[in-house]
């Protein structure tokens, strides 16, 4: 077997060379010849690995995370609130700790996907409102009115069970308490087009007879957008077809909200009463093109995340030494190696084998050679490195061949994936002004 030298050093051309030149000629909105000249070096604590416990953690800047927020808030109407989504372990960047320092910076709404995330938020201190998105199921009204959590809607039979579990549980005093009612409210969901949650736009005033009848408080109406990001045309249709559904109730007071982080950053329904951000609020793309990224930067948004890590071991070897899983990667000559203890059961996709870029904190990059394992990964490396040396497994940024979005297009997968790969076994590092403030899984 030959030995494979990747040398990687503009991946987006690897990834998407017959639209690279096209774009690089379009986006002028960032300038991409000062991203390189624009890398800093990066702050790094020895003692933060002392409290990770590990030799790999990840890095989660809070007040990045806030300062997105106010960012896409500023591109929506005074009124309008923000239910930051921190389901998917908030993408990866942990949920009890985002949640928690968001409640701090006053933000009262969030949102998750299953009734137990929500419950994890208020087993940690978080209080205000918690939105299970979906379509809620039977299975998870128990855990939703244990932990006051707002279950999404879509049909009937739900709203009837759920309001006989409200009325078997505070049997005392249902009849006379409308607060109880208030308190276990839902969010109705309508499909405008999307055709995967929510009820059909001609079965709506049969959802909202059923809350009425059964006395199930409606806290607001929502839908969901298929492509806002690109496709403006669906994207008013749909929010047309939900607008003309909502509008006998609007006038009675209900709330409304559609807008995810695209349509946010598109225009689209950032006047209505909440909009739910969720990709952005981490500072990433919603796909893994250079395009995105440059909007996305243009606007001040800011990746929130780094996973640092420094070799557990590095070692010289011979020509003709051959490396990890399958022998897929020989030394021609002698070389350097610096093991890391992380691997795929961290979230390292195992398609980055002979792919992937670590990068150090001068930003030189750094193969990733042979087979990512479930808890090792082995790159090539010179001289100067030593097991003090700090690398970026991801970096935050929108350039560097290992930050999310190039990871992603490297991978074929769009920044979600990548983010919200990353394993509960990674320690999380909150910090704030370059201040550790905390550490968790979630
Ligand atoms: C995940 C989700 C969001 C957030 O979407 P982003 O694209 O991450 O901003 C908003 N609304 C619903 C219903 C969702 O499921």
């Amino acid at each position: 077997m030959t030995a494979k030298y990747l040398t990687w050093k503009q991946p987006r051309k690897v990834v998407n060379a017959n639209i690279m030149q096209e774009v690089l000629d379009k986006v002028d909105a960032c300038q991409l010849k000062d991203w390189n000249t624009s890398l800093k070096p990066r702050l790094h604590k020895e003692s933060e690995f002392d409290v990770a416990q590990r030799s790999t953690y990840l890095r989660v800047d809070l007040q990045a995370i806030w300062n997105n927020i106010q960012i896409l808030k500023s591109k929506c109407a005074n009124h309008t609130k923000v239910i930051a989504v921190v389901k998917g372990n908030a993408y990866g960047h942990g949920s009890v700790g985002v949640a928690r320092h968001l409640s701090q910076c006053g933000v009262t709404h969030f949102a998750v996907a299953t009734s137990l995330e929500g419950k994890e938020l208020r087993q940690n201190g978080v209080t205000g409102f918690i939105q299970v998105l979906g379509s809620c199921v039977t299975e998870e009204m128990d855990t939703m009115l244990e932990e006051n959590l707002t279950p999404t809607v879509s049909d009937v039979n739900f709203i009837k069970i759920w309001a006989e579990k409200i009325k078997t549980k505070h049997e005392e005093n249902i009849d006379s308490c409308d607060q109880v009612y208030q308190k276990f409210c839902v969010v109705v969901k309508v499909d405008s087009g999307m055709s995967r949650n929510g009820c059909q736009c001609e079965d709506l005033p049969k959802l909202m007879k059923a809350c009425a009848e059964h006395k199930v408080a409606v806290h607001s109406l929502m839908t969901h957008f298929a492509q806002a990001w690109d496709d403006p045309v669906f994207t008013q249709q749909q929010l047309a077809t939900f607008l003309d559904a909502v509008q006998p109730y609007r006038k009675t007071g209900v709330k409304v909200h559609v807008a995810n982080s695209a349509a946010i950053i598109r225009g689209f329904g950032t006047h209505l009463d909440f909009v739910r951000p969720g990709i952005a609020i981490y500072g990433l793309p919603p796909d893994s093109s250079l395009q995105s990224a440059c909007i996305v930067k243009s606007l001040g948004l800011k990746p929130a995340l780094t996973w640092v890590a420094r070799p557990s071991l590095v070692k010289t070897l011979e020509a003709g030494r051959s490396v990890g899983y399958d022998q897929m990667y020989k030394l021609l000559k002698p070389e350097t190696l610096a093991t890391f203890s992380f691997g795929y059961a961290d979230g390292y996709n195992r398609l980055l084998s002979g792919r992937g870029v670590l990068t150090d904190t001068k930003a030189n990059q750094y193969e990733v050679v042979g087979r990512v394992s479930m808890d090792a990964v082995t790159v090539i490396v010179d001289d100067n490195v030593t097991r003090d040396t700090v690398f970026h497994v991801i970096t935050d940024d929108y350039q560097s061949p290992n930050c999310v979005a190039n990871m992603a297009a490297v991978l074929g997968t769009i920044p979600y994936e990548v983010a919200t790969s990353l394993a509960a076994r990674l320690p999380r590092l909150y910090v704030t002004n370059q201040q550790c403030v905390g550490r968790g899984t979630h």
